[in-house]
């Protein structure tokens, strides 16, 4: 290819749409152009890496067995209603954008294929000698993402590669969800990517094990923790920790004490000389569903703790009355909403769990009871300090007994808080949590028979009885991971691609093209290096050298042969894109000492390491 039929337009500054680096030399390098908000035009120079990047995905999916298909975007509602995820997906936070034929029956595009997936196993699927089975496909995915941002990090249109498997038990989709985790380290590997394997939430998707695999980059929007010995690592929303021990507080009864505007931990303590261990905190929150009433939530923990929402949202989803219908969003109670019910007005600041459900008696269209959780850090308290539900007053020394007192008060112990970096490891205590960030660039789950049973999905087992299908399914953000190997991949002069994804491996540059010697030479480099089977580009435009040695450095072709003023004598150079390591070398030595080191590259990370 040449540079002057590439449609090459690159930019010299920092486009101000762009925040994070790979965002920033992805505009200028004439990768991409924002067409709308979180919808981007992959343009050619783009449009190899992610070739490069599917035919790697592809190389290792068809070495596990994995069977490539395509199924439609456009996906009827009713088999989103049928798995029960319509409303969650298209009401209130719901990412789904969906719409209506001219028959006035609802579509969605498919933000993931579950619903689509299952269906087609429910109609091929009758056997176990069918099974196990893996499809997959690779095809752009539409999320209305609440915050698109960061270019292709998070899209509104993206490309996902996606595989589902079926299988007659558990044991065979734990063989397949390994495979799948031994693929995903090959496939990150051989795009010259550091990719940690982390445990995770399972989300929206629903699901037992889940797994997801993140490249470390400070740009990262993931907070993941690790131990250094290595043997933990999971994602914050999922991780776990030993808690820091409370200090004791020294009450053996309970007494008022006046706290005027004392509303927050913060305040309280610094005034009155507590440790926020001594103390708990109420949060009163409202969870939102499909088709249930409003939740009221009052929820405990221990003052030093923060809460983590994911953990909150499963709890509340796992207790949620059935025929609520999808968990749309959790948000705390405001005094507006609290007017809007017919309620009267809480003492927010100075609420503690003994608050009662006759506060909510009255209300419009909320439950009026409180759905009572409490983190086990909170529970555990013997005395603490908390709220006495009055104005600018504290209780000092209360108990859950004397709170209370009837199990209908008493709130349920659970897994609420947030694991911080410098906790204590639950595996080894010695060890500590370190934080790192990542972006997320494949996630494995084992779905378990939720979809199966709910498109209900059977096989005829060994035993000649139908029982539902088991499935996993298997994502990997194929747009995302480009831009996260830039992330990953930088200098400040521009991108330095891995040879496996770049867009080209080598770059032949003609210092002056005016001289008929240098342009000949180069011209005869170029050929000589695609009948090598090298993946070439020829920068024949009649630019200053200055611009062309910038551009190749900006858009980050790995290799650069630079043919300058030793034309005459046969002289040329070779430019090592990472580190800029140059040689001069004979015209007629490039090929001997360039593709060893080329077909090292080509291997990607993965063999460099074995
Ligand atoms: P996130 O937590 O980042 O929103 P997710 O967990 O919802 O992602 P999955 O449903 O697991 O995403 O999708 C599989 C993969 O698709 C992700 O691991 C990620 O690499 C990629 N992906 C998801 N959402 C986007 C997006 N909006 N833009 C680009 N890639 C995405
Ligand atoms: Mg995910």
């Amino acid at each position: 290819m040449r540079v002057s039929r590439l449609l090459l337009v690159t930019l010299r500054d920092d486009p101000a749409e762009a925040e994070i680096v790979s965002h920033k030399l992805l505009l200028r390098g004439g990768y991409i152009r924002r067409i709308s908000s979180g919808i981007y035009a992959y343009l050619p120079l783009l449009w190899r890496v992610l070739q490069k990047i599917e035919h790697i995905v592809r190389d290792e999916m068809n070495a596990t067995g994995a069977l490539e298909t395509l199924l439609p975007q456009l996906q009827p509602a009713e088999l989103w209603q049928r798995s029960g995820r319509w409303d969650g997906y298209t009401a209130g936070e719901g990412i789904m954008f969906h719409l209506d034929d001219r028959q006035g029956r609802a579509l969605g595009l498919g933000p993931t294929h579950e619903e689509v997936i299952t269906t087609l196993a429910a109609d091929l699927l009758r056997s176990y000698r069918q099974l196990p089975v893996n499809l997959y496909q690779i095809q752009t995915k539409f999320r209305d993402e609440i915050r698109p941002r960061f270019g292709l990090m998070r899209g509104r249109e993206f490309i996902m590669k996606d595989a589902y498997s079926f299988h007659a038990d558990e044991a065979s989709l734990g063989q397949t969800y390994g495979a799948m985790d031994q693929a995903y380290r090959r496939i990150f590997a051989r795009c010259g990517l550091r990719a940690v394997a982390v445990e995770a939430d399972s989300g929206a998707i629903g699901g037992s094990a889940s797994q997801e695999f993140m490249v470390t980059a400070e740009a990262g929007e993931d907070l993941i923790l690790t131990s250094s010995d290595g043997r933990y690592a999971a994602n914050q929303e999922r991780a776990v920790s030993l808690p820091s021990p409370a200090i004791p507080l020294q009450a053996s009864s309970c007494t008022e004490l006046t706290t005027p505007g004392q509303r927050s931990i913060e305040a309280l303590c610094s005034a009155h000389g507590f440790d926020p261990s001594q103390t708990v905190k109420v949060l009163l929150l409202l969870a939102r569903f499909a088709t249930g009433q409003p939740q009221p939530l009052l929820v405990s923990l221990r003052g030093d703790q923060q809460l983590n929402e994911v953990k909150l949202a499963n709890a509340v989803n796992g207790r949620a009355e059935s025929g609520a219908g999808a968990l749309l969003e959790i948000a705390p109670i405001t005094p507006e909403q609290l007017q809007g019910e017919g309620l009267a007005a809480l003492p927010f600041g100075f609420v503690g769990p003994q608050l009662s459900d006759a506060v909510l008696e009255s209300a419009r269209t909320w439950t009026p009871r409180f759905l009572r959780l409490a983190d086990a850090t909170a529970l555990e308290l013997e005395r603490f300090v908390c709220g006495a539900c009055r104005p600018d007053s504290h209780l000092v020394g209360a108990s859950w007994g004397d709170l209370c007192p009837t199990a209908f008060l008493r709130p349920t112990g659970l897994d609420l808080r947030s694991a911080q970096p410098g906790d204590r490891c639950v595996h080894e205590p010695t060890q500590r949590l370190e934080a790192a960030r990542g972006i997320e660039v494949g996630h494995i789950f084992q779905l378990g028979r939720k979809y199966s049973q709910a498109l209900e999905a059977t096989f005829t087992n060994e035993a000649g009885s139908d029982e539902p299908l088991w499935m996993g399914c298997y994502g990997i953000g194929v747009s995302r991971l480009a831009q996260a190997a830039v992330e990953q991949h930088h200098d400040s002069q521009g991108i330095c691609w891995p040879v496996t994804i770049a867009p080209f491996e080598v770059i032949v540059v003609p210092a002056n093209g005016d001289d008929p010697q240098q342009t000949q030479l180069a011209e005869e480099l170029y050929d000589a290096l695609r009948q090598a089977g090298v993946d070439a580009l020829l920068d024949d435009r009649s630019e200053r050298a200055g611009v062309k040695f910038k551009d190749a450095d900006l858009i980050g072709i790995p290799w650069r042969v630079v043919v300058g003023r030793g034309a005459p004598q046969g002289r040329i150079e070779l430019v090592r894109r990472r580190g800029t390591v140059s040689q001069e070398l004979e015209a007629s030595a490039l090929l001997n000492s360039l593709m060893p080191a080329l077909q090292n590259e080509r291997l990607g990370l993965l063999e460099q390491h074995a």
